[in-house]
């Protein structure tokens, strides 16, 4: 007698921190919920590993500044586990040659540009309304273009709404920007160099664009609207790494009724009455589903786990055309001691470094990947997690994180014999700024965005899975034909990084995508 196959309403695909947010609440709007991590272990992009004997670091992410304080309490993470080692920690921007600038310390900038000073409350206020704009752009499902639906339409008259509450002001000054490159904003509202340059880093990262292009206003604001909506407690570490918000999403997962399969790669999307009605592991097994959601990136969903023949050519030519190459790479440093970097007090060197001296020291960082190079002197993002999280590291042991900007997905001279070279750049910049911190090295790890994307299953390595710009945002994300967290293909969703609004440990694209569902359940 044959077994019935087990079935589901709903099938995710992913255990990155989106897919489990949008399992969860499937979960609990009423479906019969199974998610399906290829990995061994959920997170994703969100994980802490151990790199050497001992020594454990949030692998890609590694700040918690993105996700919204809404959605973290929604989903109940405090009461899922999550503690947080730190929290509202201070940015500082480091320069080899001088002395480091604490973004927000008045007094200090004061000393340096009075005009800086008495500009910057004002023009964080006005980027901070601006930001909030953008949040209700990524806080929903995007409506659907001249779908007719009374819902789609109140949604852009909403947004035309906001945009004019913003008085005439702001509304001139936010349209005259938002398209304009982070270069040219910051290098008009300031001129302290350590400044502009930590800002124009802050628009460009996890991008694969350097600040003079078009459109890092956006993704500067986008950053920001997200920072906005995480609250007071935004950029904070993890007690145990990223890997504790994976952790503690798996259990509100769980608590919510969803089976959670690891070690479980999905080999494809099974196809039948015109729908996809579910899927085939790569061990031969197949399950059943209502409606299958992807966390995958875009490009791996339809071309490789559904396959281009159930796709009209078009729409596989605009996937095809997806830019989904990630240039961030991740340094991991096994320390004796904490490092020293020069002019830093405690508090300061506990929390996030950038080493981004100029706007143009960081689009010289992005020229060289334009061509397959990587960067000589990149920019980084530091953080020394240990000195909050001493779990992290043997006793007295010290582990430093960064993101490493920039290096191509595909080297030009190939990663095999330039990822050595490049560590060495790396330690070289770090070593300018914590002399020493060569010598206490035990282990190091760089992971290029090819090793990300194989560690992590994340497409690409990138980010986003996919350029934020605005030809794949908002709207037309991640492609015109597949917007809206829905696809061509009837039953199939995305609910990834590379879905509305994009990346970041923000939860957004997962929640979205299962408000979608659910709507159309519903409907
Ligand atoms: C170097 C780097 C640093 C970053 N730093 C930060 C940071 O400090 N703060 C921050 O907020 N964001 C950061 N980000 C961005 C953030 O990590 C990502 O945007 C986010 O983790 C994406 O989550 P996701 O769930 O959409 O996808 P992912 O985390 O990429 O998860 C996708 C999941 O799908 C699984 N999968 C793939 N194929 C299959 C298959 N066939 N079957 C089953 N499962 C499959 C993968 O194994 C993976 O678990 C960083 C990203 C990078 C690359």
């Amino acid at each position: 007698m044959a077994v019935a196959r087990a079935r589901f309403d709903a099938i995710v695909v992913g255990g990155g921190h989106n897919g489990l947010v949008c399992a969860t609440l499937l979960a609990r709007g009423g479906r019969r919920v199974l998610l399906l991590e290829a990995a061994a272990e959920i997170g994703g992009a969100a994980r802490t590993r151990e790199f050497a004997p001992g020594f454990r670091v949030s692998g890609a992410a590694h700040f918690l500044h993105q996700l919204p304080a809404a959605l973290a309490g929604e989903l109940g993470l405090d009461r899922h586990g999550l503690e947080l080692a730190a929290a509202a920690l201070p940015t500082t921007a480091l320069d080899a040659a001088g002395a480091p600038l604490e973004l927000g310390d008045l007094a200090t900038l004061r000393s340096i540009s009075p005009a800086d000073a008495d500009a910057w409350p004002g023009v964080i206020a006005r980027f901070g309304r601006f930001a909030r704009l953008l949040y209700h752009v990524l806080d929903a499902p995007p409506p659907r273009l001249g779908s007719g639906a009374t819902a789609d339409a109140l949604a852009l008259a909403r947004l035309g709404l906001r945009l004019r509450l913003l008085g005439r002001r702001d509304m001139r000054e936010f349209l005259r920007i938002i398209g304009m490159n982070a270069y040219d904003l910051v290098t008009d509202e300031f001129a302290t160099p350590l400044l502009r340059g930590a800002l124009a880093f802050d628009a460009v990262l996890g991008t694969n664009f350097g600040p003079r292009a078009p459109g890092t206003v956006l993704t500067f604001l986008y950053r920001l609207a997200l920072q906005s909506a995480a609250g007071p407690a935004q950029l904070a570490l993890p007690r145990g790494g990223m890997g504790a918000v994976a952790a503690a999403l798996g259990r509100a997962a769980a608590a919510a009724g969803v089976s959670i399969r690891t070690a479980a790669p999905v080999a494809r999307l099974r196809v039948g009455n015109d729908r996809v009605d579910g899927v085939v592991l790569e061990s031969g097994e197949e399950l059943d589903a209502g409606v299958v959601v992807s966390g995958v990136d875009p490009r791996r969903t339809f071309l490789s786990l559904l396959g281009a023949e159930h796709l009209d050519t078009g729409f596989v030519r605009r996937v095809d055309h997806f830019r989904c190459r990630g240039v961030a790479a991740k340094l991991h440093l096994a320390l004796d001691r904490a490092p020293a970097f020069r002019g830093l007090g405690a508090r300061a060197a506990a929390g996030r470094l950038l080493v981004a001296p100029t706007p143009d020291y960081v689009e010289r960082a992005f020229n060289a990947s334009k061509y397959g190079e990587w960067s000589p002197a990149p920019a980084l993002e530091v953080s020394v997690p240990t000195l909050h999280d001493p779990s992290l590291a043997p006793a007295g042991c010290h582990v430093l994180s960064a993101i490493v900007q920039y290096a191509p997905y595909v080297a030009e001279r190939g990663w095999a014999t330039q990822r050595g070279p490049f560590l060495d750049a790396v330690l070289g910049v770090l070593e300018a700024h914590a002399p020493g911190l060569r010598g206490s090295v035990r282990a190091a790890e760089l992971l290029v965005p090819e090793d990300l994307e194989r560690e992590f299953g994340s497409g690409g390595g990138h980010w986003h899975h996919g350029d934020l710009a605005f030809d794949q945002f908002y709207l037309v994300r991640p492609v015109p034909g597949a917007t809206q967290h829905a696809t061509p293909m009837a039953g199939l969703y995305l609910c990834g990084a590379g879905a509305h609004p994009g990346g970041g440990v923000a939860g957004l694209a997962g929640r979205n995508a299962a408000r979608r569902v659910l709507a159309e359940a519903a409907a």
